[in-house]
């Protein structure tokens, strides 16, 4: 088994970066950046940095979103939870600020234990 990946961004090899400068003389040409594999199965295993695995997915935007179709949205059951706190606030005026008591409301998302 092959331990590295070429770059699956299929424009990767127009962009034009020293890195990819391959060949001597007059035989010089941009080359897909080869990806070594650390053992992980990372979606850096096939892209060579942020620009081309975008470039792929603005490329085949359908395509990707078909490998795991969403035709309705999910559901996270949570508690929301609100509490009063009291505080200050300044204020500015007549050259002087002033320090002004006022009730905030605090809310609190947590996941329902199930
Ligand atoms: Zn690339």
């Amino acid at each position: 088994m092959s331990n590295y990946n070429w770059c699956h961004n299929p424009d990767c090899h127009t962009i034009e970066t020293q890195s990819r400068v391959r060949g001597s003389g007059d035989n010089k040409v941009l080359r897909t950046v080869k990806i070594k594999s650390h053992g992980t199965d990372s979606i850096w295993t096939y892209f060579c940095n942020n620009n081309c695995l975008h470039q792929f997915l603005n490329k085949f935007p359908s395509e990707v979103a078909n490998i795991r179709p969403v035709n309705k949205p999910s559901e996270t059951p949570i508690q929301v939870e609100k509490t009063k706190e009291e505080s200050y606030r300044y204020i500015w005026g007549h050259g002087e600020s002033r320090r002004v008591p006022y009730t905030s409301t605090r809310t609190t998302i947590s996941l329902k234990n199930s």
